[in-house]
């Protein structure tokens, strides 16, 4: 999970959105310190955490940004996405009201965030199969017309968190570069 003695050639801040409970912070444990928690209401909410990967021999700091209970709607502030170069739009699949909210939030983060911010869609808990309220071509479909890049995890599995954190970081280290 990184040498920190190494040199940084790219710092990239990434904001995490979506309505309560998706599991953002799970997610976010998930990337930075490979951790997973059932009860993560007793986790503090921190403005972001880091995590330094190589791309194409570049050191890139990810510095990757939680909400930490401010997902009522429009309670997000503009500060939360200054400088933001990545977001992740995440929400729960077996939550069938917490991918309806996703265009609220599109709509928000284009209204604050900058324009070339690269955006996945995330549906996360995907080992909860069995209960499944969001088609997953309803999703991508939707991404689709968006042009959101998609995918579904399970920060609990450790199922596609680091694809999709690859995916937007490579995405940007492609803008930038
Ligand atoms: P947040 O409010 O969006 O930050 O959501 P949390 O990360 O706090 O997660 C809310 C609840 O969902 C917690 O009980 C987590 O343990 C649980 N959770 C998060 N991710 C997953 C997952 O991938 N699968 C399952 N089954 N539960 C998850
Ligand atoms: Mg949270």
């Amino acid at each position: 999970y990184g040498d920190p003695s190494q040199k940084i050639d790219y710092v990239f801040k990434v904001v995490l959105i979506g309505d309560s409970a998706v599991g953002k912070s799970q997610i976010l444990a998930r990337f930075a310190r490979n951790e997973f928690s059932l009860d993560s209401k007793a986790t503090i909410g921190v403005e972001f955490q880091t995590r330094t990967l190589v791309i194409e021999h570049k050191s890139v700091k990810a510095q990757i940004w939680d909400t930490a209970g401010q997902e009522r709607y429009r309670a997000v502030t503009s500060a939360y996405y200054r400088g933001a170069v990545g977001a992740m739009l995440v929400y729960d699949i077996t939550k069938r009201q917490t991918f309806d909210h996703i265009p609220r939030w599109l709509d928000e983060l284009r209204g604050h965030a900058d324009k070339n911010i690269v955006i996945i869609l995330i549906g996360n808990k995907s080992d909860l199969e069995n209960q499944r309220a969001v088609p997953t071509e309803d999703a991508k479909e939707f991404a689709q017309k968006e042009g959101l890049f998609f995918l579904e995890t399970s920060a609990l599995e450790a199922t596609n968190v680091e694809a999709a954190f690859l995916t937007v970081l490579t995405e940007i280290f492609n803008i930038v570069n």
